[in-house]
């Protein structure tokens, strides 16, 4: 049967794979930094080529190309829609790191360096599905295109306007979203969507200049000033204080609950990883996952003020900066959440905080589980692992799903992926587990067939 002998070529082409995904992996292509991107960008044209698509890049209005490619086998069959970003986190504390993140190597059953999870192995897993059809009957059995950005980990700039004006050549029946996950014990997971974040910097200024600390009894504190602010957005228990914040969010269905109810989900697993003692909201696994995935979030970044070097510095500071990011749920939008947040803050007396939203233009977005591209993901998991995926309503982080499902009006879901909940995405020691990659091909090998 074509399908078990494309999942067994898929065995096969692996070793070549990840000898490509080394040389993908060593391109520094950190877009916080603007590094190496039209390079990795040419890497990705000519790998698609090589690969039987027709390849282009797209210039945007001062962002990197986009690249875009697509293998059209016949115009009756359904079209498969792939979204990749070619860039990556940035690696500091590098002192973290056991290897050099930009010179990847095999170890211990895992691949090792930055962007191999996040997600440049999605990319190259993907490739080698397509390579298996190719090998085996000559070419994939739908039409296939893939779209890769330069910029997703500094929230997609630029994207947003090349779909806008590329809407047309990104029509499809389906897209899947980057890549997805796999539990620990091994079971792939996919995403029907995924929350949306609006990440604020929050500014406090209450003098033009320093002062010395003993005029504190007359002199106003910026940090104390903005603590007070931030102490109105968000009690103990993380729930968001801001007037009619979770008004639009979308609630639970029966059946996303019955999906959640199946999960594999472990809490214990994640606090090994963390070293976490104790988690918000208890200790039932099934509540902490309603929790993480419809609780939308507030949470405190980073926060700076005043003198925290070697020694003592008496000083009374003029500025108090904060970056703050909110988690938003499917049906909450950045710009109505923000204008509640100035509301917010007006009315509570802190009209002179500055506000300064990030360029982040990713938005929270869900598709129904009987959509075609769900159901082709679904089966093709029973294909590739022999069970069913663990299925989540959406991702808790942010992803480009709003662009297709709600811009072009392409279903898209996250997965099938090469990653693990040990990947350690924009973390030190970034990894994949080598079966996991195998495993994400057959599975999108599978999907290719099942759509
Ligand atoms: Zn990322």
């Amino acid at each position: 049967m074509t399908l078990e002998d494309v999942l067994l070529q898929v065995e096969s082409g692996t070793d070549k794979a990840l000898e490509t995904l080394k040389e993908y992996c060593r391109f520094p292509t950190i877009s916080a930094h603007k590094k190496a991107q039209p390079e990795t960008a040419a890497f990705v044209r000519r790998l698609l080529a090589e690969n039987g698509f027709e390849a282009r890049e797209y210039p945007t209005e001062g962002g990197p190309n986009v690249v875009f490619g697509q293998m059209m086998v016949d115009e009756r069959k359904p079209t498969l829609l792939m979204y990749q970003h070619y860039d990556v986190q940035p690696v500091d504390p590098l002192n973290e790191w056991k290897r050099d993140p930009f010179d990847p190597t095999i170890q211990d059953g895992k691949f090792w360096g930055r962007g191999c999870g996040d997600t440049k192995g999605n990319l190259i897993m993907q490739l080698l599905a397509v390579q298996a059809w190719r090998a085996v009957e000559g070419r994939p059995p739908i039409n296939l295109k893939f779209v890769v950005e330069g910029e997703e980990e500094v929230g997609s700039p630029h994207f947003a306007s090349f779909v806008h004006a590329n809407k047309e050549i990104l029509k499809a029946d389906g897209a899947t979203i980057e890549g997805g996950d796999h539990l620990h014990e091994g079971t792939p997971k996919i995403e029907l969507g995924c929350k949306g974040i609006l990440y604020v910097e929050m500014v406090s200024r209450t003098a033009s200049v320093d002062q010395h600390s003993s005029y504190a009894a007359i002199a106003p504190n910026p940090a104390w000033r903005l603590i007070h602010a931030l102490m109105t957005l968000r009690d103990a228990k993380g729930r968001i204080k801001v007037p009619g914040w979770y008004e639009d969010a979308r609630r639970p269905t029966a059946r996303e609950l019955r999906f959640l109810k199946s999960s594999l989900f472990s809490s214990q697993a994640l606090k090994g990883f963390w070293g976490v003692s104790e988690f918000i909201g208890g200790d039932n696994d099934f509540e902490l996952l309603r929790r993480l995935i419809y609780s939308p979030t507030c949470t405190i970044c980073g926060f700076v003020s005043g003198y925290i070097e070697q020694g003592t510095k008496t000083v009374n500071p003029a500025v108090a900066k904060a970056k703050i990011d909110f988690r938003l749920v499917p049906n909450m939008k950045q710009e109505k959440q923000l204008a509640k947040l100035r509301e917010h803050l007006k009315t509570k007396g802190f009209g002179d905080i500055e506000l300064m939203p990030a360029a982040e233009k990713l938005e929270s977005a869900a598709i129904s589980p009987s959509a075609r591209v769900v159901k082709a993901a679904i089966k093709g998991s029973i294909d590739a692992y022999g069970r069913e995926p663990e299925v989540w309503p959406w991702s808790i982080g942010a992803s480009a799903h709003g662009f297709f499902n709600e811009v072009v009006g392409v279903p898209s879901i996250s997965g099938p992926g090469v990653s693990y909940d040990g990947s350690n995405f924009h973390a030190p020691n970034e990894n994949i587990r080598l079966t996991d990659f195998v495993g994400g091909s057959k599975h999108m090998a599978a999907m290719f067939a099942r759509m």
